[in-house]
């Protein structure tokens, strides 16, 4: 097979690994070179390390150097620096979040943590030329890497700093690729009616760099932000919207099971209720049904 035949495999692959309902993002996968994000070869694909796994859930990595770019075409993560835990993500997961996305053509999209660019120009191919993504991505070498990756992408720019600071305007979807412990209330200024915010709620783990937790996603509905758990998740925390009166919350929602019942997100005021899941100033994960 030559490598346009091992990414068209890959992306039928992650259709029925991640069961994506979307033929547009299927696509996108057959058609993005991933090679053209990671930097020359040899590259070094992960998985977790059966012989060592952590009982915090997130498993240790072992690696296995590859030379040839048909090798990408797999269901696993490329390292991007091991000495700091980052790499290009799990194509099935990413492609079950972005699903969950719902990306129309001529969709504005703000993706947050966008690491080299390459699951931003899936995104870019779902939107088309119509459509606009603000990528932001706080690490200045990966902030590099993306704005160069995605020059060939007229519909994409890249912001290179602090994701949760920066008003990425009115969106159809936000994408947040780091973990935090709520969400940022400008994200869901930032939404449009129907509009969706899918985003990693963790809490850290021993290193402090990543945590385990779950994707959720939101949906801003006539009367408020919904609440649904797309996947677990281990990923990389995003150190500026961490909040340590609701980490131990958090911890505590997700030990008993009582995160599974999250329905939305309050903005209103209120005082602590039995239904806050994870109750902050500005914004509460709830189980209380949207009004
Ligand atoms: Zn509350």
């Amino acid at each position: 097979m030559n490598v346009e035949e091992c990414r068209r495999f890959y992306a039928e692959e992650i259709r029925f690994a991640a069961n994506i309902s979307s033929r547009a993002l299927i696509e996108a996968f057959a058609r993005v070179p991933r090679e053209r994000f990671l930097g020359p070869g040899p590259w070094e694909l992960g998985s977790p390390d059966v012989r060592a796994m952590s009982s915090l859930g997130l498993a240790k990595m072992a690696y296995t150097p590859v030379a040839d770019p048909r090798h990408l075409y797999h269901n696993v993560v490329v390292a991007l620096d091991k000495e700091n835990d980052i790499n290009n993500g799990q194509p099935s997961a990413l492609a079950c979040w972005i699903n969950a996305l719902d990306i129309k053509p001529g969709a504005r999209i703000y993706h947050l943590g966008c690491g080299v660019g390459y699951y931003t120009a899936i995104i870019a191919e779902m939107v088309g030329s119509q459509g606009r993504i603000v990528a932001s991505e706080l690490n200045p070498q990966l902030a590099d890497r993306a704005t160069q990756n995605l020059s060939v992408y007229p519909n994409v720019t890249v912001h290179a700093g602090d994701g949760t600071t920066f008003d990425p305007g009115v969106c159809d979807g936000i994408f947040v690729n780091a973990g935090v412990t709520h969400p940022v209330s400008l994200w869901l200024d930032r939404l449009e009616g129907g509009g969706r915010l899918v985003l990693p709620l963790t809490t850290a783990v021993a290193s402090g760099r990543a945590g385990v937790g779950v994707m959720i996603q939101s949906i801003r509905e006539r009367g408020g932000f919904s609440a649904q758990i797309v996947t677990s998740v281990a990923i990389y925390s995003c150190t500026s919207a961490r909040d340590p009166q609701r980490e131990p919350q958090l911890k505590a929602s997700m030990a008993n099971g009582a995160l599974l019942k999250m329905k939305s997100w309050r903005r209103d005021a209120h005082d602590r209720a039995d239904t806050c899941l994870v109750h902050g100033p500005e914004i509460c994960l709830s189980q209380a049904e949207i009004a």
